[in-house]
C-alpha cells in the first residue's frame, strides 16, 4: 500500500515525492532505469563536470528558489556568473553579440537594417488573430523577417531544440502570447510587467539563470535523500496501471520479480510515448491523442580542454540560426557560468547537435560525431589545428524535448478528460505545462499541494 504511486524518478517525480512527503503521504516511486535523475545527470572527470543534460535553468518561479532552500545544506543553488548575460549568436564565419542595449542593437550585422526601424514600430502593430500562430509567423508578423531568422529561431533551436513554424505561440511560449494578447505588445507589455507591483516571494523569481553547485546531479542527490532511497524502486520494468474498485493497482517486474502495489493516486511523469503501454485500461485511439507527441532527438557532447592557452568564453554560449546550415545547434560554455566546471586554465563546453531539423545528424555514429566535434571545435571555437580537446563524451537523447505544436491543444484536452473520467490519475511531466527545469518544479509543487 502506498497513498501515491509515482512513475519516473526524473525532476518531477522525484519532486512530487519530496513535498507530498513532507504533507505526510507515504510515496513510491517506480523507474525504469537503474539511476535517478531521467534525463539529468552529473560526470565528473579528470577536473570536468559535465551535464548529459540540461546545463542550466532560469529562476522563473519562487518554486525553484524555495525547493534549494528545502533542500540545503545538501543542495547549493548557483547562480550563473555575469557572462552568462553575453549570448553569442553564429552568422557566417563567426560568432557576433546578441545585443542588449540600443548601441549594440543599431550596430548589430545580425539583423537587417530595415527590421530594425520597423522594430520601432512593433508596439503599434495590431494583434494576430489566428490563436494557433507558430512563433514563427508570429515573429515574422511583429519583428521581421531577419529577427526571426538570427533571434527566434536560434533561441527556439536553445529551448525546444524546434522548427519555429511549427511551435505553437500560446503553447510553446505562452507568456509571450500572453503579452501580444493582453497588451498588445512584446515591448509595451513587457515594461507594463516590469513596473507592477511585486511581493516578496514574487521576488524570488529572479529570471537569473541557475545550477546547482557542483551540477544538476547534486539536486537529483538531495531530492532522492529527501525522498527516502527506500521509496525508490529502480530498474521497475514492464509497469501497468489499472483502476481496481476504489483504488488503483500498479504491477512491475524487478530482477527479484514480479511485485504489486495499491494506491489511491498514481501520478504519472513519463513520456508520451510510454503511456499506451502504462495504462492499458485505456482506449487506443484516445491515448494516441497524447502519445502522438514529437520530441526532438538531442545529441549532447562535453568538450574539456585543459588549458586554453588564454582563450576566453566570458559568456553563456552561442546559439546558431538554422538558416547558417551548421551541423551543431549551439555551443554552451558553462565553465564560463558556473564555478569547477573545468580545471582551472581550462573551459568545458557542450556541443548540441540534432533537433527537429537535424534528426539525421543524432543517427551519426560516435566516430562521426567525435570527428564532426572536432572540427567545429576549430571552425567555430577558433582553436588553432594543434590544440586538441582533453575530454569528449558523448550523451544521446531519442525523446529530448517534446515540442509543444498544434496538437497540444488535443493533447492537453485529453488529459483533462482522463484525469477527470478516472479520479486519482494525473498525467505529468514534461508532456503538458512546459519543458523548463523551472516548469518542471512548479508543477511538481503544484500537483502536491492539490486534493
Ligand atoms: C539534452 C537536454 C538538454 C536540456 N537542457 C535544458 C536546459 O538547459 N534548461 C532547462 O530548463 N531544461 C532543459 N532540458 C529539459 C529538462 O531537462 C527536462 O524537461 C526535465 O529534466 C524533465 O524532467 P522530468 O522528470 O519531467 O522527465 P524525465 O527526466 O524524462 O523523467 C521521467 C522518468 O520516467 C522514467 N520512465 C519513463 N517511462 C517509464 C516507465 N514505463 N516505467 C517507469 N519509469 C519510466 C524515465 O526513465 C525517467 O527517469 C533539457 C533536456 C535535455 C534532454
Amino acid at each position: 500500500m502506498a497513498d501515491v504511486v509515482i512513475i519516473g524518478a526524473g525532476v518531477t517525480g522525484l519532486t512530487l515525492a519530496f513535498r507530498l512527503m513532507e504533507k505526510g503521504k507515504r510515496v513510491l516511486i517506480l523507474e525504469k532505469n537503474d539511476w535517478v535523475g531521467g534525463q539529468i545527470r552529473t560526470f565528473r572527470e579528470n577536473g570536468f563536470i559535465f551535464e548529459s543534460g540540461p546545463n542550466t535553468g532560469t529562476v522563473s518561479c519562487p518554486e525553484v528558489a524555495e525547493l534549494f532552500s528545502a533542500l540545503s545544506p545538501d543542495c547549493e543553488l548557483e547562480i550563473a556568473d555575469e557572462n552568462a548575460n553575453r549570448r553569442l549568436i553564429w552568422k557566417g564565419d563567426r560568432f557576433w553579440d546578441l545585443p542588449s542595449g540600443l548601441i549594440g542593437g543599431i550596430t548589430t550585422p545580425l539583423f537587417a537594417f530595415s527590421d530594425k526601424l520597423r522594430l520601432l514600430g512593433e508596439p503599434f502593430r495590431g494583434k494576430g488573430q489566428n490563436p494557433d500562430e507558430s512563433v514563427g509567423e508570429m515573429a515574422k508578423r511583429r519583428l521581421g523577417k531577419s529577427f526571426l531568422n538570427y533571434a527566434v529561431d536560434p533561441f527556439l533551436g536553445g529551448i525546444y531544440a524546434g522548427d519555429p513554424m511549427s511551435l505553437v505561440t500560446r503553447y510553446a511560449l505562452p507568456k509571450l502570447y500572453n503579452l501580444e494578447q493582453n497588451y498588445g505588445s512584446f515591448i509595451r507589455g513587457s515594461i507594463i510587467k516590469a513596473r507592477q507591483p511585486k511581493t516578496e516571494r514574487d521576488r524570488l523569481a529572479t529570471k537569473k539563470i541557475f545550477s546547482a553547485v557542483g551540477g544538476f546531479g547534486n539536486l537529483i542527490s538531495a531530492l532522492t535523500k529527501a525522498a527516502g532511497k527506500e521509496n525508490i524502486v529502480l530498474s521497475a520494468t514492464s509497469v501497468k496501471i489499472q483502476p481496481v474498485e476504489n483504488h488503483w493497482q500498479v504491477t512491475y517486474s524487478t530482477p527479484s520479480g514480479e511485485h504489486a502495489v495499491k494506491a489511491s493516486k498514481v501520478i504519472t511523469t513519463a513520456g508520451a510515448y510510454a503511456l499506451p503501454q502504462l495504462l492499458p485500461f485505456i482506449d487506443r485511439e484516445e491515448i494516441s491523442k497524447i502519445a502522438n507527441l514529437r520530441y526532438a532527438p538531442i545529441v549532447q557532447i562535453a568538450v574539456g580542454i585543459n588549458d586554453t592557452h588564454g582563450r576566453r568564453f566570458n559568456a553563456f554560449g552561442g546559439l546558431v540560426p538554422s538558416c547558417e546550415k551548421r551541423k551543431v545547434l549551439g555551443i554552451l560554455f558553462p565553465s564560463a557560468c558556473y564555478r569547477k566546471r573545468a580545471p582551472e586554465n581550462g573551459a568545458l563546453f557542450s556541443f548540441f547537435i540534432g533537433g527537429m531539423k537535424g534528426s539525421h545528424l543524432t543517427r551519426l555514429s560516435d566516430d562521426e560525431l567525435h570527428e564532426l566535434t572536432v572540427e567545429e571545435f576549430h571552425t567555430m571555437l577558433k582553436f588553432p589545428k594543434d590544440i586538441h580537446p582533453d575530454l569528449i563524451r558523448i550523451f544521446r537523447h531519442p525523446y529530448a524535448i517534446p515540442q509543444y505544436e498544434q496538437s497540444s491543444g488535443e493533447r492537453f484536452s485529453t488529459i483533462t478528460r482522463l484525469q477527470n473520467r478516472y479520479p486519482g490519475l494525473i498525467l505529468a511531466g514534461n508532456i503538458r505545462d512546459g519543458i523548463s527545469m523551472a516548469d518542471r518544479i512548479l508543477q511538481a509543487t503544484k500537483i502536491s499541494s492539490e486534493r
